[in-house]
């Protein structure tokens, strides 16, 4: 079986921010952080903005989630009331019908062929607006088709935009960096674009980073306010690194007893049994490369179980 179903890269978290997470850790740096985000990592967002999508966000204007697809929920609803149309170009990710759906809205596929590449045209986008229609969902790369949306494709849909202006655009753009010999357009960056689009992003594609749970919207300062409420409410503020290790590495071994570690189940029963550690199955978060550990305990509780669970692994043979 070769696995190309879930959108997980094939590659680890890269070194450098392995590191600095495990620093984060041991500095104890495992509370909750601003509403909005560090600042730090907003500052370092603000300016990836303006190198790789000429585009210029302020860090008042970018608030970070736990993940892209919280961010997509947050700005649907920030923006969507009860009776709001969501233009939803189909093929779709399956979860914005069902966020719309959440918000009260009413999600409205826009369908696209394989003659376009499953890229919604100018027409079809100006045929699907009425005076309902409040967000456009964009997603370039796409998720399913990998379509990509072509600059003068963009400024074509933009020209729709521009004439009807109680239209605002949600542009996921969590595939930026799984991309094949094109270029990367945010519409934000077209002009009359940057006042409507909330521009999606994160960090679990291009950095493998599916696990921790971290990405960030970036849009005008009225539409970030309503977000930050909508976030205050749900999850407070977003991962500052969520203890979630990746234990992908252990599995496949085989413990003293002979019991074997095949899944991060195997693996918690396995801590659990013979090393007195109760953590959560990576399974139960729909990623058993990883285990949850909860860090709402003491720092003793803390460093002892910590103890157990290294002598747990370091017991573990090839
Ligand atoms: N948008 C799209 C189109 C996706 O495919 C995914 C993940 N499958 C997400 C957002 C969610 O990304 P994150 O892990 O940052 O929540």
């Amino acid at each position: 079986m070769i696995g190309l179903s879930a959108g997980e890269p094939d590659f680890v978290t890269p070194e450098p921010i392995l590191q600095a997470a495990i620093q984060a850790i041991r500095d104890g740096f495992t509370h909750y952080t601003e509403n909005l985000g560090m600042l730090e990592l907003r500052e370092e967002i603000s300016r990836k903005f303006a190198r790789d999508n000429g585009l210029s966000y302020d860090v008042a204007q970018i608030i970070c989630s736990n993940g892209a697809k919280q961010s997509v929920a947050l700005a649907i609803f920030a923006l969507a009331r009860p009776g709001d149309e969501v233009l939803i170009p189909a093929p779709y990710w399956v979860s914005y019908p069902e966020m719309a759906r959440l918000a009260g809205a009413e999600p409205v596929a826009v369908e696209t062929t394989v003659r376009t590449n499953y890229r919604l045209d100018a027409e079809a986008l100006e045929r699907a607006i009425t005076d309902r229609t409040r967000i456009l969902i964009l997603c370039s790369p796409s998720n399913p088709t990998g379509s990509v949306y072509t600059r003068p494709e963009m400024e074509e849909l933009a020209a729709v935009l521009r004439r009807h202006e109680q239209v605002f655009i949600i542009s996921d753009e969590i595939y930026e960096y799984i991309l094949f010999d094109a270029e990367h357009v945010s519409i934000a960056s077209l002009p009359g674009m940057k006042e409507r689009t909330i521009t999606v992003n994160g960090f679990s594609k291009g950095y493998a980073m599916t696990g921790w749970r971290l990405g960030y919207l970036a849009a005008e300062l009225p539409i970030v306010k309503a977000t930050s409420k909508v976030q205050s409410q749900l999850t407070s503020a977003p991962s500052s690194i969520y203890l979630f290790p990746d234990v992908s590495a252990f599995l496949g071994r085989q413990a003293p007893s002979g019991r074997a570690i095949r899944s991060s189940n195997d693996l918690c029963f396995y801590l659990l049994e013979e090393h007195d550690v109760a953590l959560v199955p990576g399974e139960a978060f729909g990623d058993p490369s990883g285990v949850r550990i909860s860090y709402a305990a003491s720092m003793a509780d803390l460093e002892e179980a910590l103890r157990r669970v290294r002598r747990g692994l370091e017991a573990l043979q090839p």
